[in-house]
């Protein structure tokens, strides 16, 4: 196992840390810091487009779509040096994430070469629209449908939890396109320009005082039939292998965000006089641990050697990372004591800690809830048998 970077890595690192040094304290010093996922959204659109043109948004694509063909530990070393620097969280992270991806792994020629670069350039936003109100973990559920009516699909439907739908120009939708088909069988996936009169998008507001996510209506809104991403009827797999991007190896890299706010925690525990309580010292070196097993792990998969091993590895990590954030959460309220109860402001005013408690309790529920991991775990990387499904058979 190697638990460092070559030498090649490390000048990566140094060419990565100037530049992030040089636009985050010139002409992007106004988004230093920020953590909120909708602050500033004109500027950090620009800021989007800045990454692109300096070709830093999406490193890990090929040279040919506007990325640098990145290595993994490449792509992990300047995830890290993005947090460290307090760059701003990236309003096109399910572009660059999510969507690009699996454009990658299913668009034609065509569609990769229309699709990628806008993404890469920071011109073109993504957002995600599986989850409907009856269909959640259980994502083979969905009812939105659509069909084709000459040269477009035609979409009727509803979509919800939608994060940043408000800021996106694009959105890619798990819908129905065989009548009368269930389960996993008989959907597709669809990539639909968000701009037009038949989608509506309107904001939740959440328990932080932010409102990310959205509720997203489909009423007769159009796609072109080139939009379909895969053929009819492979939208599960399609949809299956997006989550594989946003619960594996893509989230290597944030242990420097955690290393952040397990900091901040300290420091609060310092200043605050929480860190002469004995439990609350072991708490924080609990927190220390498991973020240095993470750190290891990662170091670990990176390692690894193939790409398909890193891929079965990962599949233990959502659950990982997801469990000890909700832990510092509450650690952080608990450190806060009474003072993290209490609004700074007239209207929601929570401080960085309060708001890191709050936002933590969704890290377990999003990209697939803690059970519905284990259920993972159990089935693809321990061959345990299948849950039960009775819609499916
Ligand atoms: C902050 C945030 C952002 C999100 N952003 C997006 C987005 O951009 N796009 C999008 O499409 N969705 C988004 N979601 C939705 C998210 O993917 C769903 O909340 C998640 O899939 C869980 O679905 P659900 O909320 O319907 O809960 P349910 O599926 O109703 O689950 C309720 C409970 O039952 C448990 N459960 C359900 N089925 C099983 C099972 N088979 N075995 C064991 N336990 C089970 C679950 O684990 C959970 O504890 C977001 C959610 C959050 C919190």
């Amino acid at each position: 196992m190697k638990l460092g970077f070559t030498p090649e890595e490390e000048a990566f690192r140094a060419e990565a840390v100037a530049w992030l040094q040089a636009e985050l304290s010139g002409p992007f010093a106004d988004l230093r810091g920020i953590t909120s996922l909708t602050a500033a959204p004109d500027r950090r659109r620009a800021w989007e487009r800045r990454l692109g043109e300096a070709r830093w948004g999406c490193i890990g694509w090929p040279e040919a779509y506007g990325g640098r063909d990145a290595t993994l530990a490449e792509q992990v070393i300047f995830a890290e040096e993005y947090a460290r620097a307090g760059a701003p969280p990236r309003l096109n992270h399910i572009g660059v994430e999510l969507a690009g991806p699996t454009i990658l792994a299913f668009g034609s020629d065509e569609q990769k070469a229309r699709l990628l670069p806008p993404i890469a350039r920071g011109e073109q936003l993504w957002c995600q629209g599986y989850s409907e109100p009856n269909a959640g973990s259980d994502l083979a559920n969905v009812r939105t449908r659509a069909w084709r009516d000459g040269g477009d699909w035609v979409i009727e439907g509803q979509k919800v939890w939608t994060s940043l739908a408000q800021f996106s120009d694009w959105i890619f939708v798990v819908a129905r396109t065989e009548p009368g088909s269930k389960g996993p069988k008989g959907l597709s996936f669809l990539l639909v320009p968000i701009d037009q009169p038949g989608v509506t998008v309107r904001p939740i507001r959440q328990i932080t005082g932010d409102a990310e996510f959205n509720e997203t209506f489909f009423d007769g809104a159009r796609t072109a039939a080139a939009n379909i991403l895969g053929e009819p009827g492979q939208g599960w797999q399609v949809a299956m292998a997006l989550l594989g991007f946003e619960r594996g190896v893509s989230t290597l890299a944030q242990q420097m965000g955690f290393r952040n706010e397990l900091d901040a925690v300290i420091r609060a525990a310092k200043t605050n006089g929480a860190a002469r309580d004995p439990l609350i010292r072991q708490r924080i070196a609990k927190a220390e641990i498991g973020l240095r097993l993470m750190r290891y792990g990662a170091l670990r998969m990176l390692s690894g050697g193939t790409g398909g091993a890193v891929e079965a590895a990962a599949l233990t990590y959502k659950i990982q990372w997801a469990s000890w954030r909700r832990s510092l959460g509450e650690l952080a309220i608990d450190v806060l004591g009474i003072a993290g109860e209490i609004g700074e402001g007239a209207d929601y005013g929570f401080g960085e800690l309060s708001t890191l408690f709050l936002y933590s309790r969704a890290d377990t529920i999003y990209g697939g809830t803690n059970q519905i991991q284990r259920n993972i775990i159990a089935e693809r990387a321990l061959g345990l048998p299948r849950e039960p499904r009775g819609d499916i058979g």
